[in-house]
């Protein structure tokens, strides 16, 4: 570690998935980068959270070389069934779209990555402790960190600085203590997110509208299945022992001829539904790329997927600038801001169709009408049900 290079042209903090796939398609273009993660490799290589990943952004990966195993192993899903007052209501929103999600869980993406880079002589520092962003208005930023296991301080003087490190990380502070603008939003509603030893009761998602409140069946393999419960936002998992959430699911997405496999927990944890977005993305040479930059509550299944999208463009933007045109960089924030604002407006749409029934000590019905009312124009609308196969998918999100 104290032989590492102190120059670079990049500095990534942060190895999820828009670090990594930064870190990839700028080695790929021959720009030199140092790639900075406070976690282990095991412990990144094992964090289980998204699974859908939209067609567009697979075939990006595969354009770039990052997606072999991706296609090899992952499943392609392109319809999922809302289950509502006791019935099945089965969208085909790939045969619309004619695009479809790829199922593969983020781990092994993030496996992959990690190995690519490191493989073909990477430099990923994991580990670091307190990393600091210095000057970044200038055009010499560099990054201060602490190996954990040497204690040493290092700094790594870069052209550029990429802040890939999450929603607990610490670039945004850098944006937010200037003049960037913080937009968010607070859903009040939990979700109970759930690994359960359990075989898939269908083939593709499920998504459960009850008047308890919503439910939602993921499949993650053969033996592994995702579901979701909502629940009081700021929920103790110790109140949802496996009998509850067991029951709470056959309540929530049984319904004639359509049971519901259970199994053992694997993991359970409550998730408050917010979001947050920071605009720009950018302050000097400091860029934002993922959930350091926005947040989306994982509804639509959009968060990995915006992460990409500006991994993509900020990679393209900063081999421009070598090439020396710094437009794309000008325009870089402006770029993402599109699909992170139309994914955002989506969500929210879709979180009203969710949870719009739930009967709580405040029940809505006019919310409920409301609800019932948008769910019927999706089933029986061909061009309604097309508008939402092109957003769901993300195969229009440009606007
Ligand atoms: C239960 C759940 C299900 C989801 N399902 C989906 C889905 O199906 N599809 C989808 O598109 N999205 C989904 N998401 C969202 C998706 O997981 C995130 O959007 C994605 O992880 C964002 O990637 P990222 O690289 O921006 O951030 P992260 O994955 O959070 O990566 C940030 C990295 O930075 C590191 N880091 C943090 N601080 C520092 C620091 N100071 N120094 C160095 N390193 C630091 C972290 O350890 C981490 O490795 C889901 C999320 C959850 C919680």
């Amino acid at each position: 570690m104290t032989n590492s290079p102190r120059r670079t042209q990049v500095v990534i903090v942060g190895a999820g998935p828009a670090g990594l796939t930064l870190a990839n398609l700028l080695r790929v273009g021959g720009i030199a980068c140092v790639l900075l993660e406070e976690e282990s490799r095991a412990f990144i290589e094992q964090r289980p959270r998204a699974g859908f990943i939209e067609e567009w952004a697979v075939r990006a990966l595969e354009r770039h070389g990052l997606a072999d195993r991706l296609l090899e192993k992952a499943e392609i899903q392109g319809s999922f069934e809302f289950r509502f007052n006791g019935a099945r209501h089965i969208m085909n929103y790939g045969e619309l779209a004619g695009h479809r999600h790829f199922v593969y869980p983020q781990q092994y993406l993030v496996t992959d990555l990690v190995g690519l880079h490191t493989d073909q002589g990477g430099d990923v520092r994991f580990g670091v402790r307190d990393v600091r962003l210095h000057d970044v208005d200038t055009d010499h930023p560099a990054v201060t960190y602490e190996d954990s296991e040497t204690g040493l301080p290092h700094r790594v003087e870069c052209d550029f600085i990429a802040g890939c490190d999450g929603a607990r990380g610490v670039s945004r502070g850098y944006l937010t203590a200037g003049n960037a603008l913080l937009a968010s939003h607070d859903y009040g509603i939990g979700w109970l997110a759930l690994l359960a030893e359990a075989p898939p009761s269908a083939t593709g998602v499920i998504f459960g509208i009850h008047p308890r409140g919503f439910a939602a069946h993921m499949a993650r393999g053969p033996d592994v299945t995702r579901f979701y419960l909502q629940c009081p936002p700021g929920d103790s998992e110790a109140n949802w022992p496996e009998e509850r959430v067991h029951e709470e699911l056959r309540i929530r997405l049984e319904i004639p001829g359509g049971p519901i496999a259970l199994g053992a927990l694997i993991e359970k944890r409550v998730l408050d539904m917010r979001n947050y977005v920071v605009e720009p993305l950018s302050r000097g040479r400091l860029h934002l790329a993922g959930e350091s930059a926005h947040l989306v509550a994982p509804i639509a299944a959009k968060g990995m997927n915006l992460a990409i999208n500006d991994a993509l463009l900020l990679a393209s933007a900063i081999a421009a600038h070598y090439e020396g045109d710094d437009a794309k960089l000008a325009g870089y924030s402006d770029a993402c801001l599109e699909r992170i604002w139309q994914y955002q407006e989506f969500s929210q749409w879709l979180s009203e169709i969710f949870h719009g029934p739930t009967v709580t000590a405040t029940a809505d019905p006019f919310q409920t009408r409301l609800t019932e009312a948008r769910l019927r124009r999706l089933l029986k609308s061909k061009t309604a049900a097309a508008a939402f196969a092109d957003i769901y998918t993300g195969k229009h999100a440009d606007f």
